[in-house]
């Protein structure tokens, strides 16, 4: 019984990577400087693997910034702009992956997407006519002879080539696929090159296998793959896949001359059954992936123990690993010194997994009944439940009943309603919520945790901001204001942290994309409100305007999603147990007088199954979680809410059945093409697609934003259409904030008096 890793988190245990990069960017220091902390995360990631005696441990998963770029740059996919800056090779690379601004040029960077379900961004590579595909560079090279020089030899992981054509975006005027050809012989040339350097096995990442694929995509994986594998030579080839099944293609690749196949029996939740009924080629390994790569809690041995036993009938060479790379998850359990022991056990981070799986191997290989007992024993007590229930929250989700997932009068009603008691004018126009957060104010909200100042002298200092904001809003023009968010860090672990049932990490650090991480709290137990948690600030508010204010709120799915989640419950019902409280919230800021209410659900599109038959069942909980939260107030009582991706044009009629009254959401970027889909489905939620970019801190000016307006009206009729910037202004400087938000009501002023003429 063999050990296998997908692949290690890389950004460093403290963040090292983050922080080298950042001052490398800001030029303090030099290049081989940032390679040296590189290098020293490298080997300390392969130290750590192999004293927990894994067998396949990964190299070139490592990166400066994400995978697929790493990919694009060493098949030479690198658009010509970026060539033209004439820069050194790495600083090419970061400006595809950051953009570039300075004495050689100005770019923009590459785009950015979500990697499937999770919460990380990967890079799109970009295929032009022009490309020419060949290979460039030496990184994975260098980084097998690195660690092979260090003792330990690697297992090099690459993006396979299919997953890498399709999830490119190609803007040329052939077909991407006559790239193949190409593609397939710098991949040979690449395994060749790393089997003359000593590699016996290489992993070739292939997650596009687990969507739903058409008979042209199963065709376009072989053709690719009957090429590659002619001439791989004796280097052993793993397919590795990962965060579903690959029903779809299933025998396809058994058929295929791969000498290792691996497969996740974590999320792949037909895995068993593929490789139970199917059966599995007796002349390849399988890599099971059956510890979870994405969540943080201890393995269940016995699970996991029988499914290998199943396994070990059926295939002839089974070896055992992560459902994904551990990039998902944190480091190591031992920098959380504030967390109880008591809690702590039950918690397996990225060096944990790796103890598990050398647990694991032991059981298996040991054949000691007493051994495995004593482990099962072991594991047991931490699949068992770790609180007591919260019977009152038990009792409120058992006595839901439809009525409460559904808010009357219904919608039409509601909107004539609110047009008469609001008085808005046409085209209200808003923000998305936050305004600038100033290094001042993340100092005082530091000072304040650390108990370096009073709580009186802190709501005094968020009193006064939010009372600048007020006043700004006012000069500028804008219609709905918002308070600002000043006193949050961060939008769910502000929530988190004044509900029961939640436990926050100290170093848990994930990364999100380049140098950015997350730190995903952990639901523990049943939540509950614990105490109000906007009222006072939202209230205070109110005073100080006469102006109608928006209460702000995270909504219940996007609190669960970027949380680590409960495995002993469903996800539906922490989703309703959050959704329970965000409502006592709501209900609370209407009987303080709040009329508009948002409920963010920025992370409300991610988690949505990657296959279409997936799909029902997320929605037939997501969106009612949703509805719970609003369905109390009264008509008069206006429900906006806001998601970051409004890549939704597959679930825009669940969209429009989260009934609320207004939905903001990012579109600038992407061309306004949604505003078809929204015109195509009728859709009947009032809408403020985003008219700039808050990603960027280039001013728009009133010509581009009436432009962008004018091109909404074509598809939304005017009483639904409200004017805001696509996300919050958090990241934001004011200088530029003022100036772009002062360009957006001028232009919905004259766009008002154009349609009144
Ligand atoms: N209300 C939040 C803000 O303005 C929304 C953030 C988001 O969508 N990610 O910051
Ligand atoms: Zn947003």
């Amino acid at each position: 019984m063999k050990t296998s890793v997908i692949g290690y988190p890389r950004i460093g245990v403290q963040r090292e990577l983050k922080f080298a990069s950042e001052k490398y960017f800001r030029k303090e220091i030099t290049a081989d400087a940032l390679n040296t902390t590189a290098k020293s995360l490298r080997l300390s990631a392969y130290e750590i693997q192999s004293r927990n005696s894994i067998d396949f441990i990964p190299s070139n998963d490592f990166s400066f910034y994400d995978g697929m770029l790493d990919m694009a740059f060493l098949l030479n996919v690198i658009p010509k702009r970026y060539l033209d800056l004439k820069l050194t090779e790495l600083d090419t690379y970061f400006a595809m992956a950051r953009g570039y601004q300075g004495k050689s040029g100005d770019v923009k960077a590459l785009a950015m997407k979500k990697w499937f379900n999770t919460n990380y961004h990967y890079m799109v590579p970009e295929i032009d006519d022009a490309t020419e595909i060949k290979l460039n560079g030496n990184k994975p090279f260098e980084l097998f002879s690195e660690a092979l020089e260090n003792g330990i030899k690697t297992k090099p992981v690459l993006t396979g080539a299919y997953s890498f054509l399709m999830l490119s975006k190609y803007a040329g005027n052939k077909d991407k696929w006559e790239l193949s050809e190409k593609i397939a012989e710098t991949y040979i040339e690449i395994i060749n090159k790393l089997g003359s350097l000593g590699a016996d096995w290489i992993q070739l990442d292939e997650p596009c296998l687990v969507r739903d694929m058409t008979k042209a995509d199963i065709k376009h994986f072989k053709d690719l793959y009957q090429k590659i594998l002619e001439k791989k030579g004796k280097t052993k080839i793993i397919l590795q896949t990962f965060f579903g099944d690959i029903r779809d293609c299933y025998a396809d690749v058994c058929s295929l001359d791969f000498d290792g196949i691996g497969l996740d029996f974590v999320e792949g939740s037909k895995s068993l059954e593929l490789v139970r009924e199917k059966g599995f080629p007796n002349d390849k390994t399988l890599f099971a992936g059956i510890i979870n790569g994405k969540n943080i809690w201890k393995n269940n041995y016995r699970h996991t123990l029988d499914t290998v036993s199943e396994l070990q009938k059926i295939c002839a060479d089974t070896v055992i690993g992560t459902s994904c790379s551990l990039l998902h998850v944190p480091y190591t359990l031992k920098n959380e010194t504030k967390l109880p022991e008591s809690q702590k056990r039950y918690f397996a981070y990225a060096e944990e997994k790796l103890s598990e799986l050398a647990e694991l191997k032991l059981i298996i290989t040991s054949h000691s009944p007493d051994k495995t007992n004593e482990f099962i024993q072991n594991t047991l007590l931490f699949c068992r439940k770790r609180t007591e229930d919260d019977t009152a929250v038990k009792e409120r989700i058992a006595a839901l009943s439809d009525k409460d997932f559904s808010r009357s009068p219904e919608f039409s009603e509601r909107e004539k309603i609110q047009k008469r008691t609001l008085k808005l004018p046409l085209f209200p126009t808003t923000t998305i919520g936050s305004f600038p957060q100033t290094e001042e104010i993340r100092q005082i909200r530091a000072s304040y945790r650390k108990g370096d100042i009073s709580e009186e002298k802190y709501e005094n200092f968020i009193k006064a901001k939010i009372a600048e904001c007020i006043e700004l809003q006012e000069e500028i023009g804008l219609d709905v204001l918002v308070h600002g968010e000043f006193e949050r860090n961060d939008m769910v672990e502000y929530f988190g942290e004044c509900l029961n049932g939640y436990v926050f990490t100290e170093k848990a650090w994930v990364q999100s994309y380049g140098t950015r991480c997350v730190k995903p709290p952990i639901i523990w137990g049943d939540i509950s409100r614990a105490k109000p948690m906007t009222v006072k600030w939202s209230s205070y508010t109110r005073s100080l305007t006469e102006k109608p204010i928006k209460g702000m709120l995270t909504g219940p799915v996007t609190i669960l999603n970027w949380s680590f989640p409960r495995e002993d419950i469903s996800l539906r019902e922490s989703a309703f147990q959050i959704a329970l409280a965000i409502r006592d919230e709501v209900n609370d800021l209407e009987k303080n007088g709040i009329s508009i209410i948002q409920v963010d659900e920025a992370a409300l599109r991610e988690k949505l199954p990657i296959r279409k038959s997936d799909r029902k069942s997320y929605l037939d909980w997501a969106i009612p979680a949703f509805r719970l939260v609003h369905s109390g107030v009264k008509p008069e009582t206006q429900i906006h809410t806001h998601m970051c991706y409004s890549e939704f044009s597959d679930i825009i009629k669940e969209i429009d059945d989260m009934d609320a009254d207004v939905i903001t959401f990012e579109a600038s970027r992407s061309d306004l093409t949604i505003l078809d889909d929204l015109k195509e489905n009728n859709f009947r939620t009032e809408a403020g697609p985003g008219v700039y970019d808050i990603h960027s801190p280039r001013i728009p000016s009133k010509e581009e934003i009436k432009n962008s307006i004018r091109k909404m009206l074509l598809k939304i009729s005017p009483e639904k259409l409200w004017i805001n910037p696509d996300c919050g202004l958090k990241t934001r400087g004011y200088t530029e904030t003022v100036a772009s938000l002062k360009n957006l009501v001028s232009a919905a002023k004259e766009i008002r008096e154009e349609i009144n003429v």
